[in-house]
């Protein structure tokens, strides 16, 4: 951990957070985001009790945003235990203490990191980069229903998907957040290697695994997550191993 000066976007912050950095792999160094439920790494704004902590992107967000899919400006609401709302984008429930955006009349919900998803992405399955589609966007001459190349489960226009005309494929949002749900960890950075002889006899990096591995400790398939790898007998082993984390954040 080091001092670090505050951006200005955090002059705005209630003044029980602090500012946590972490440059090297400690079993801290990934941490669940309570603002996005999602994995993240080496810095967040915590509340001091450690009970509540904040990425930078979560911890940054506007407090009022304006979507082209939606005609009305969007506010940003901290969900509570009260809060039954689904995200109009990935159709999935708000969890608790998640951060959204959301308008009352007429009625709009979105996920932070669904409002944020880029127009165009890059998939690994496909050549073309995919294109966002809500309910807005009509795609002429579309033979029948979409089916989303992940989970083969048909894809409900009625949310939003990624698609590629010229393949045809399509991807649901809330399969998208999953594939992407660790892209904004810091991999291969100086810092993520790790030295534990009763692990592994070399050093091991953090690093995204993109093909299908099982962890070498508790068997686990990783794919698209993080992994500490050793590049000269290419071993892995999953972070739940190794650090503080919960594995239920691999799921
Ligand atoms: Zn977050
Ligand atoms: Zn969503
Ligand atoms: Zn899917
Ligand atoms: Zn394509
Ligand atoms: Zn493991
Ligand atoms: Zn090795």
């Amino acid at each position: 951990m080091q001092p670090y000066k505050f951006p200005y976007e955090f002059e705005t912050l209630p003044d029980n957070y602090s500012l946590i950095i972490y440059t090297k792999i400690s079993s801290s160094y990934l941490f669940r985001c309570d603002g996005c439920n999602q994995l993240k790494s080496g810095i967040y704004i915590a509340t001091h009790d450690g009970n509540y902590k904040l990425d930078i992107v979560c911890a940054t967000l506007p407090s009022k945003i304006k979507h082209e899919a939606f005609e009305q400006p969007l506010v940003q609401v901290v969900a509570s235990t009260r809060t039954y709302m689904f995200c109009d984008a990935c159709g999935l429930r708000i969890g608790n203490n998640e951060v959204f955006f959301n308008s009352r009349a007429p009625w709009f919900t979105l996920h932070a990191h669904c409002a944020f998803r880029p127009h165009k992405l890059n998939h690994p399955w496909d050549s073309h980069a995919l294109t966002l589609i809500t309910p807005e966007d009509i795609i002429e001459d579309h033979p029948q229903d979409f089916n989303c190349e992940h989970c083969s489960d048909d894809i409900d226009a009625n949310y939003w998907f990624y698609h590629c005309s010229l393949c045809d494929l399509s991807c649901h949002m809330k399969c998208i957040n999953k594939l992407y749900r660790y892209s904004n960890i810091n991999f291969n950075a100086s810092g993520t290697q790790i030295e534990q002889q009763k692990l592994h006899e070399h050093g091991l990096t953090l690093v995204l695994s993109k093909r299908k591995r099982c962890c070498a400790s508790c068997s686990r398939q990783v794919f698209y997550a993080p992994v500490f790898h050793c590049t000269t007998c290419n071993f892995i082993i999953c972070p739940s191993c190794v650090l503080d984390v919960d594995a239920s954040l691999f799921e």
